[in-house]
């Protein structure tokens, strides 16, 4: 079926990726046609590639409030993310065990977890209340002195949570321990300073703020613990080997040069994201708010549907143009219900009726009332 024959086409999805901007597309294309050179090479042409990245690594930098020296650009955030725990792991264990996490991490922190945990590391799992906040009277119970790392997420991609890892940094320094925060959700939409949150390090991927797919950063703090994640050339200051991908870190740096912007903007996101809900309580009274009131991300909304599958009104929203997800991109095609919903408590049942909407800078009114009149007449149908 052609998906263009569609009335409309209404991305709600922003959480799982973002559509590249036109000053991004516009510097991806320059970079490949006239700036191919491999930025390791001592004449000019390599030069003028290693000069782009460094700009991109200040632009970055500049975004989060860091040191250009503290940033190292990698593939993807799934990558920054192994390789920030696997690395700290091996600097540590076997004198330190111990990682403390939350069990509402994305699937690159869990899975890793869960691979560092069949190599002798002890991980244990910070609970999270009603809607995903931890509490540091909880972390106090389980840091002890084999503890290395604390590792949160700033800000939740399913639920929109945002924790106070101001707070949690604090405390982690009070007991010498490490902080990681998987800030991916983070940047772009809430202000996102590493230095003002304390934390030791912080991941990042491009593809979340309008910039390409396949490229990611690692914030480290200088002086903090970090061992090479790819063995091979020079790259990276020897982090991680491979000639770096000039174009997409291209554009992952003019993507950041715009974070100012998107914060600014995100306060008409969250009046929208406001007046979708309100609409659809009209229609829909009974539906359930996963998402927190406050310290949550403004574009983002988890809603449980009581009694209607989310995966057929995923399909029927999809059949009608609308894109949203059932959870998070990455496992959404898992067919489990989501590890973040059971954390907070939702049955089996109540996690596969759930959605996820995500509204990005695209975002418009015309979208909203359209994606509630297609739910509406959705609900006639099946009533
Ligand atoms: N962390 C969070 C919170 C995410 O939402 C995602 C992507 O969905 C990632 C990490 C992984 O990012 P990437 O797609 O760059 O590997």
């Amino acid at each position: 079926m052609n998906r263009f024959l569609y009335k409309r086409q209404v991305y709600l999805d922003n959480n799982a990726t973002t559509r590249v901007s036109k000053s991004v597309r516009r510097v991806v294309m320059r970079v490949l046609k006239y700036n191919w050179g491999n930025p390791s090479s001592g004449y000019y042409m390599g030069k003028r590639a290693a000069r782009i990245i460094e700009r991109a690594r200040q632009q970055v930098a500049d975004s989060i409030n860091a040191h250009s020296h503290e940033i190292y650009f990698t593939g993807c955030a799934s990558e920054s993310n192994n390789a920030a725990l696997i690395t700290l792991s091996n600097h540590f264990y076997p004198k330190k065990k111990k990682i403390i996490s939350t069990p509402i991490e994305h699937p690159s922190i869990m899975n890793t977890l869960e691979f560092l945990q069949t190599q002798g590391v002890v991980v244990q799992y910070c609970p999270v209340d009603r809607y995903g906040f931890i509490s540091i009277k909880e972390l106090e119970t389980l840091i002890d002195e084999e503890t290395f790392l604390i590792c949160c997420m700033f800000a939740n991609n399913e639920i929109g949570t945002i924790q106070n890892i101001k707070e949690v940094s604090a405390f982690a320094k009070s007991q010498n321990v490490l902080v990681l925060s998987d800030c991916v959700q983070a940047l772009g939409k809430v202000p996102v300073d590493v230095k003002d949150l304390g934390v030791d390090y912080a991941t990042f991927s491009a593809h979340k703020l309008y910039g390409p797919k396949g490229v990611g950063a690692l914030y480290a703090k200088i002086s903090s613990p970090l061992e090479p994640f790819i063995h091979g050339g020079h790259q990276e200051e020897g982090m991680r080997a491979g000639t770096e991908s000039v174009h997409n870190i291209a554009g992952f740096g003019v993507a950041c040069k715009d974070v100012k912007n998107l914060i600014a903007y995100s306060e008409k996101t969250r009046l929208l994201k406001e007046q979708f809900i309100k609409q659809l309580k009209v229609i829909k009274p009974d539906i359930l708010i996963n998402s927190p009131t406050d310290n949550c991300l403004p574009n983002t909304v988890s809603i449980t549907f009581p009694n209607i599958n989310s995966k057929e009104l995923m399909m029927m929203l999809d059949y009608n143009g609308i894109a949203v997800s059932s959870g998070s991109a990455c496992s959404s095609q898992l067919n489990k219900p989501s590890h973040v919903l059971k954390a907070i408590g939702l049955s089996d049942k109540e996690a596969t009726e759930t959605l996820r909407i995500s509204f990005g800078k695209e975002t418009s009114e015309r979208d909203i009332r359209y994606t509630i009149k297609v739910i509406d007449n959705y609900l006639a149908l099946i009533k």
